[in-house]
Order: C-alpha cells, then sequence, then structure tokens
C-alpha cells in the first residue's frame, strides 16, 4: 500500500526496525549517516535502497529538517555505494519515491539503487 508522505514520521516502519536492529538486513555499507542494503525484492540484478540514520519520511522531509552534515553524509554515501559497487563505468540509476503517486510503501526516505544491467526507459509507458 502506497503511504501518504505528508502524515508525518512513524516510528514502527520497516526501516526504522533496520536501523533498530530488530529486523535482519543485507548490508553493504554503513556509517555514521547512512546504512545501504540490499532489497528484499530486487528489480534489478543490484538493487541496494540507501537509507539515512536520522527519521525523515522523504526527500522533501530529509531537504527541510535535516542538519548540513546529515545531507551531505548521505549524499555522499549513495555515491560511495555506486563506485564501490563499481556501478560508475557501466552506469545505474537513483529513484526515491515520495508519497501515493510515486506509490512509495515505507515512509522512512530510502533512495534506490539500480544496476547490473540496462534499465530500460526511465518511467514505464
Ligand atoms: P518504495 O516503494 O520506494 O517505498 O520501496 C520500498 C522497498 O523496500 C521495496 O523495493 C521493497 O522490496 C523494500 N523492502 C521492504 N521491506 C524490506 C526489508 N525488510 N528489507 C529490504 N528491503 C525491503
Amino acid at each position: 500500500m502506497p503511504v501518504d508522505a505528508t502524515l508525518g514520521y512513524d516510528d514502527s516502519n520497516i526501516f526504522a526496525r533496520i536501523l533498530r536492529g530488530e529486523i535482519p538486513n543485507k548490508t553493504v555499507y554503513q556509517d555514521d549517516w547512512a546504512l545501504a542494503f540490499h532489497d528484499i525484492n530486487p528489480q534489478a540484478p543490484i538493487h541496494i535502497l540507501v537509507i539515512p540514520k536520522g527519521a525523515y519520511v522523504s526527500w522533501d522531509d530529509f531537504s527541510e529538517r535535516a542538519s548540513d552534515a546529515e545531507i551531505a553524509g548521505f549524499v555522499r554515501a549513495v555515491g560511495k555505494v555506486a563506485r564501490d559497487l563499481d556501478l560508475v563505468s557501466p552506469g545505474y540509476r537513483l529513484l526515491a519515491n515520495t508519497g501515493i503517486n510515486s506509490h512509495q510503501e515505507v515512509p522512512h526516505l530510502h533512495v534506490h539503487l539500480f544496476g547490473g544491467k540496462a534499465l530500460g526507459p526511465m518511467l514505464a509507458r
């Protein structure tokens, strides 16, 4: 079910639970600002989710409330994961769904990182 991104942060969402260590994940990278792990239902040969460690619903929420250090740390983590997975040369795609029209399912900001094959058109036609 898509979530309404205007409803505020729900501390019981699945990524909050992953960050608290209540649910396992396949971590590929983490630092003070971000956690990157394999998507449980991959849509491409490489499908990683990168999430900030702070409690933010969406990109717009994060950009409004997060500190400069959190924003820099998160953005740098996304790029580091892409480099570490050798995705720069073949290319990759980033995607951040927000709200109902975008079919966001988990109300904790996450950037999908897709790679490992030609990814086709930007949106379904
Ligand atoms: P979105 O529709 O952008 O909110 O995407 C949510 C993503 O989270 C989907 O691609 C799910 O497959 C993924 N997901 C849900 N639960 C887990 C989990 N426990 N571990 C890893 N990925 C998950």
